[in-house]
């Protein structure tokens, strides 16, 4: 059985019931740089226009919580908390 994930194919690979973590953003705090939508390896985060400002919404349905967003927001807008289902 082949279990291995072929390349680019994180598209189609939804995130299972296995997470444990999920990122929360605070929005107040965001200073809307898109390094979490850069360095996310799942390509969950996607930067967009409100307000004037870009602002970073996240996919749940591809973010594996792996907490790579939060360690490197530079202002600490991302909190990685309990995936509770
Ligand atoms: S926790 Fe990981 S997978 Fe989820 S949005 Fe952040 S960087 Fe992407
Ligand atoms: S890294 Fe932090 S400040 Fe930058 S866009 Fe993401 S949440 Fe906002």
């Amino acid at each position: 059985m082949n279990i291995t994930a072929n390349p680019q194919s994180t598209p189609i690979n939804k995130t299972g019931g296995w997470r444990t973590y999920i990122p929360a953003t605070d929005y107040n705090k965001c200073i809307g740089c898109g390094r979490c939508a850069k360095v996310c390896p799942e390509n969950a985060i996607k930067m967009v226009a409100k307000n004037g400002k870009q602002i970073p919404i996240t996919n749940f349905d591809f973010c594996k919580g792996c907490g790579l967003c939060a360690l490197e927001c530079p202002v600490k807008a991302i909190e990685m908390k309990l995936d509770v289902k």
